[in-house]
């Protein structure tokens, strides 16, 4: 049976088989020491003089080599113990080698951080990348991270729904990755920029308390916090408001911070509660809507959680010269009614408030949400008064429109990114660390060579022609 390596501490004197990388073959002259690394890993094994035949085949070990090792767990000498090592007081003395695989030699290290080493390289070689320490743990803690909010919302009466990826465009200020009907020539699906339209449909479906960890696609210019996809979870509730909502993401971060990082530092109000500030305040004294709050900025362990409320309801575009919603349309502007809101939209547009709010943490936005509007002719008013004809809104969002006629329940909720978070809780300098594929800034998969080409037969078939091609 195998023994994983973080377990041979607790072997001492029993014959175990390990299972592994050749991390680092060192040559002592009689002796060869191997660093076998495992997911859990690394233990020190010995090939001693005393076994010629196994000593030559140890001497052909090179690095990510995948050998299974039999031997028996012994305390180290005295002076040859490590301390830095989880089993560092331990080796294995080998009586058993068998090479399961060779491997060329690695383009760059693999036992350092991996900061120093040109990320293009990273990422060709991702799968490489990944046995570094720092990038699997990056990974472990991304899955605790996701693990421990599964579990908080399971246990507050939250269940997990899986939305279409295949799906019509949603309106969150983004351009739409779209994929080509093979079926509908000239009709195309898009990938959601959020499963923002789902969710609030799971509401009219009286689902009242769902959330997922989900993929949203956005099509936008390149910047360097940006992945063309990435993570959110995303929440929705019925019948509650912005008091409850914010209280609900409190109680799950704060708890998460100090279940997960009992290590980190949280600055918060006197009571103990995340502070508010609303978008006014913030802009007037710090410049910014996503203020950085920490008291010391250069401590690495602190975290300065904040909710910024109060945002206006809509800000001029002025490259298309039209009101554009601050969030999304779908938030709710604070009026009463149609009538109040035509009259607000028509006096004062860049005034009205709507019921957003934004989630920061040392100066990033790590997530955003709303309560939504759930009056059929208010979405209708609203999704005009930002430029659309009546007859686009029907072709856009008809399905909406037509679902809220059917005893829509007030609703709203928030989606804070996962990436970001676990980003500044692991003090990554960027997203695509604790990311297992990301692409790079320019949106290339440098691994799998995406985006690609594909071939003629393809294209006929989804009935595509492609004009130029661009060299
Ligand atoms: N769908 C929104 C976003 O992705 C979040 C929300 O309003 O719940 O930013």
């Amino acid at each position: 049976m195998r023994t994983l390596t973080k377990d041979t501490v607790n072997k001492i004197g029993e014959s175990v088989t390990l299972l592994g990388w050749v991390h680092v073959r060192r040559d002592h002259g009689k002796l060869i020491f191997i660093d076998l690394r495992d997911r859990w890993g690394i233990v020190q094994v010995v090939f001693s003089p005393a076994r010629k035949e196994l000593l030559a085949s140890a001497n052909q070990l090179r690095s990510e080599w995948v050998v299974e090792i039999r031997g028996t767990v012994k305390k180290r000498p005295k002076n040859m113990e490590n301390p830095v090592l989880a089993t560092g007081l331990i080796e294995v003395e080998a009586d058993g080698l068998n090479i399961l695989n060779e491997s060329k030699t690695p383009p760059f290290a693999l036992d350092t951080d991996g900061y120093e080493i040109g990320e293009e390289n990273r990422l060709h070689y991702r799968y490489l990348d990944l046995r570094r320490e720092r990038l699997k743990n990056d990974l472990v803690v991304r899955d605790k991270v996701i693990a421990y909010m599964r579990d908080f919302l399971h246990k507050n009466n939250f269940i997990e729904i899986e939305t279409p990826i295949l799906t019509k465009s949603t309106p969150e200020g983004a351009r739409d990755y779209v994929v080509p009907s093979r079926i509908y020539p000239g009709k195309f699906y898009a990938l959601p920029q959020s499963p923002q339209q789902y969710k609030q449909l799971l509401m009219v479906a009286g689902i009242e308390r769902y959330f997922q960890i989900a993929r949203c696609f956005r099509d936008e210019d390149t910047r360097g916090d940006r992945q063309p996809e990435f993570t959110q979870l995303d929440i929705e509730m019925s019948f509650t408001d912005r008091e409850e909502i914010l209280a609900m993401t409190e109680k799950l971060y704060l708890s998460l911070v100090r279940t997960l990082f009992p290590d980190k530092r949280l600055t918060l109000e006197a009571d103990g509660r995340i502070p508010v500030m609303t978008y006014k305040e913030a802009m007037e004294k710090y410049g910014t809507d996503k203020p950085d709050v920490r008291k010391d900025k250069n401590d690495k362990d602190e975290l300065a959680f904040l909710f910024v409320v109060d945002f206006p309801a809509f800000e001029w575009k002025e490259t298309e010269r039209r009101w554009d919603a601050t969030h999304h349309p779908f938030t709710k502007p604070r009026v009463e009614n149609v009538e109040m809101f035509w009259k607000e939209f028509k006096e004062r547009p860049g005034e009205m408030l709507a019921d957003q709010y934004d989630f920061v943490l040392n100066g990033y936005e790590i997530g955003g949400g709303s309560i939504r509007i759930h009056d059929p002719e208010l979405l209708k008013a609203v999704f005009e008064a930002l430029g659309n004809a009546p007859e686009a809104v029907e072709r856009q969002f008809g399905h909406m429109l037509e679902a809220f006629r059917y005893g829509v329940p007030p609703h709203g909720g928030i989606a804070p990114g996962i990436d970001r978070l676990v980003m500044i809780l692991q003090n990554e300098p960027n997203i695509r660390e604790v990311i297992a594929f990301p692409k790079t800034g320019d949106g290339r998969d440098l691994m799998m060579d995406a985006p690609s080409e594909i071939d003629k037969k393809q294209l006929k078939e989804l009935h595509i022609t492609i004009e130029a091609k661009p060299l």
